[in-house]
């Protein structure tokens, strides 16, 4: 017999995995879901089996029963004031459930996001709204641009639907696909904004612009083509740091041509971040390529568009990005680690230390779970029902309970357990909740596919209603670029890798750097910023830019070095906005 469910972790692809039962049971991707090929990645095959779990609850550091710990959870929601910070370890839709106690308790949520919000920003002011564009549409498309995303490592999954294809790389990195494709634009961190707009001028200078589809859909593009105009181009392709014609060389693979921009989240880690993506979307409509098939733009779309969210509260919610936790009587983490994933390490563990009940809610240890005075272990997503929604594709996976486990609990279970012991009513089943969000998909070829989805998105025009016309950004405010682009300093790369998600999984010590700056492989080096400072180790790397240095994002104390800042639109935080310093030291590296 075989069962079903999807990988729960936080990545664009939303695997659905197969197990079969029997003496050796195996798990597998299935190779006849559109979106998958049959294989799972190193994370499902390897680190989430030999990552240890916490299984035990703790109360002050003493391992307890879990009537022992809810109890001791019960005695903090008692308290004035309570927050929940929700992290991404699960991208399940039942980890909301638990918005439904906070709610009741008066208690406080977060807004904003460490991830994609700037470029969700962005798409919104440009599109209305930020649908996913399906991966069969790009599959139907002639050309790839792939504009700071390392799909090798990220998005593995949408490889198979870029074969054959024209590839054109924007990335401060060479990465493997860069090494690959017909053309790779290393430009400068935090330029993007500058190329995509560059781009666009070129584009209306040689008369490539899509008339017919601009009249239609987007009539304002005379004001851009002005706001384009104003610029002097030299200066915008020496912050790009490429020169015209290695620019004009992509041209061919955009005009006459369908076109699809993949674009990651490290364009937008930036105050300006909703501004990139705004510019790369002002850039495809000079193209005309929304609305039509192999053409648009991919990011990370609202995977909760068109449906109805049963755990949408009303609540008094904080920045996510620059929480103070210490405002709290209790603050319940669930799922997260803010203590090394939020920027500003510095700031964020002094608030945490501050707070009288800090839960923990999770399946690992890590600097979170070290300070907090409740841990609860959670189940993993194979052990539990849920639903996955994707923000990578359009379809839909039902996540079947595939193990029994003794260890820890469901936060349905969590919940459930709050609601009795507080008397609260109103609380529905598992089942319900679950069937909820599975009664809003639609159905394709058996497969359950989101409740925003279209075919071709935009294809009507733009909005909710598919009514109104794009909007072109016409304003530029690069405070962090034009404040720091001539100084000595090195700029931060702070990219995913495939050996961990965040701060899940395999942690390293290292700093990738130009080996023209001059140190040498294995240096110990102490890296600041104006944040705090951390100790690395030296890896040398000829495919990063000489002035930027790599410290991926599973780095030990990486977020020492970034700033508690938010974007100006989208409530996102800021982790690339920093430069640092490299010295030298014989210091041990921790
Ligand atoms: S590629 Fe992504 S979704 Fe697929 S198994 Fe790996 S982490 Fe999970």
């Amino acid at each position: 017999m075989i069962r079903t469910t999807a990988c729960a972790l936080d990545c664009y692809d939303a695997c659905k995995i197969k197990v079969t039962e029997g003496m050796f049971p195996k798990m597998t991707g299935d190779n006849e879901h559109p979106a998958g090929d049959g294989s799972l990645c190193t994370f499902l095959n390897r680190s989430i089996h030999n990552e240890v779990r916490i299984e035990k609850p703790r109360v002050n550091g003493v391992e307890v029963s879990m009537d022992e710990a809810m109890h001791a959870v019960c005695s903090a929601f008692k308290k004035e004031t309570s927050l929940f910070w929700r992290g991404s370890g699960n991208m399940g839709v039942m980890q909301e459930v638990t918005n439904l106690f906070l709610e009741r308790m008066n208690g406080t949520l977060t807004h904003g996001s460490l991830c994609d919000g700037a470029g969700d920003a962005g798409i919104v002011a440009g599109r209305g709204v930020n649908r996913v564009l399906p991966l069969e549409q790009i599959k139907e498309a002639d050309t790839i641009v792939i504009w700071g995303r390392n799909v090798t490592v990220t998005n593995a999954h949408i490889m198979p639907f870029l074969a054959e294809k024209n590839t054109v790389v924007i990335d401060p990195v060479n990465t493997a696909i860069a090494k690959k494709s017909e053309c790779h634009l290393q430009i400068q961190p935090c330029s993007d904004i500058y190329l995509a707009l560059v781009l666009a001028r070129i584009l209306v200078m040689e008369d490539r612009q899509d008339n017919k589809w601009l009249e239609k859909f987007a009539p304002d593009y005379k004001a851009f083509f002005d706001f384009i105009s104003e610029f002097k181009m030299s200066s915008f392709l020496g912050y790009c740091g490429v020169d015209l014609e290695e620019v004009k060389a992509i041209i061919p693979y955009l005009c006459d041509k369908k076109v699809v921009f993949l674009v990651g989240t490290g364009v937008q880690k930036y105050t300006t971040g909703n501004a990139v993506l705004h510019a790369i979307d002002s850039l495809a409509a000079t193209l005309g390529i929304f609305g039509k098939k192999g053409c648009g733009v991919h990011y990370l779309s609202n995977s909760k568009l068109g449906f109805d969210n049963p755990f949408e509260v009303v609540c008094k919610t904080v920045s996510k990005v620059t929480t103070e936790f210490s405002d709290f009587d209790t603050v319940l983490v669930q799922g997260g680690n803010p203590a090394e994933s939020m920027p500003d390490s510095t700031r964020v563990c002094k608030s945490l230390e501050k707070v009288e009940n800090l839960i923990y809610f999770g399946l690992y240890e890590n600097e979170t779970s070290k300070r907090a005075n409740i841990v609860i272990p959670a189940k993993n997503f194979f052990e539990k029902e849920d639903v996955r929604l994707s923000y990578g594709h359009h379809y839909v996976e039902k996540m079947n309970k595939i193990v029994d486990s003794h260890i820890g609990m469901s936060e349905y279970a969590f919940t459930q357990y709050l609601f009795d012991a507080f008397r609260l009513e109103g609380l529905e089943s598992e089942e319900h909740y679950i069937r909820f969000w599975l009664n809003q998909c639609k159905e394709e070829d058996g497969n359950y596919v989101s409740a925003g989805f279209e075919e071709i998105p935009y294809a009507e025009g733009f909005g909710e209603g598919g009514n109104e016309p794009f909007v072109f950004i016409k304003k530029l405010d690069d405070r962090f670029f034009h404040a720091t682009d001539v100084d000595k300093r090195f700029y931060l790369l702070s990219s995913k890798t495939s050996k961990a998600l965040n701060t899940q999984f395999k942690r390293d010590t290292k700093i990738q750097i130009h080996p023209k700056v001059g140190y040498l492989e294995g240096d110990k080096v102490k890296i600041s910023s104006s944040y705090g400072v951390v100790e690395l180790e030296v890896v040398l790397n000829e495919n990063i830019r000489s002035n930027c240095v790599l410290v991926t994002s599973n780095t030990l104390g990486v977020n020492f070095l970034t700033p508690s800042i938010e974007s100006d639109e989208g409530e996102n935080a800021c982790y690339q906005e920093v430069k640092i310093k490299i010295e030298k030291t014989e210091g041990y590296i921790k």
